[in-house]
């Protein structure tokens, strides 16, 4: 899912809202090539052509996969915190502490993955 935001033709201010569609031909295809929206700001309810729409990161989204990455490294951490001190193979050791990297790798996958959901639909015009 996708934020998407155009300036209101009244007052400029943006108008937030969310789609399913990964780029202007898809959300032409949902809901026509030009959407109605109404601004939250002074109410005035346009149509706005899906090219004068735009896609950027939902900072909830992104604070959400934050929290997932750190809480999900300390959980990993304090399964295997026990067991750390148990091993006295250093390779077992080593394998341990890798686990701990795909949490706090996550952050970084969905991050980019974002990033690249977002300039695709962006650089993509409806014609
Ligand atoms: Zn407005």
């Amino acid at each position: 899912m996708l934020q998407l935001y155009t300036k209101c033709k009244k007052c400029r201010k943006e108008i937030n809202f969310f789609s399913f569609a990964s780029d202007r031909f898809k959300l032409a295809k949902d809901q026509g090539d030009a959407i109605e929206l109404i601004c939250e700001n002074c109410h005035s309810k346009e149509n706005y052509h899906v090219n004068d729409i735009k896609a950027e990161g939902n900072k909830i989204v992104n604070l959400l996969a934050l929290f997932i990455s750190i809480f999900g490294t300390i959980g990993i951490w304090l399964f295997i915190w026990d067991f750390l001190f148990k091993l006295t193979n250093v390779f077992a050791i080593g394998n341990l502490i890798a686990i701990t990297i795909f949490p706090s790798s996550f952050y970084s996958i969905f991050q980019y993955s974002q990033r690249e959901r977002i300039r695709y639909f962006n650089i993509k015009y409806y014609i």
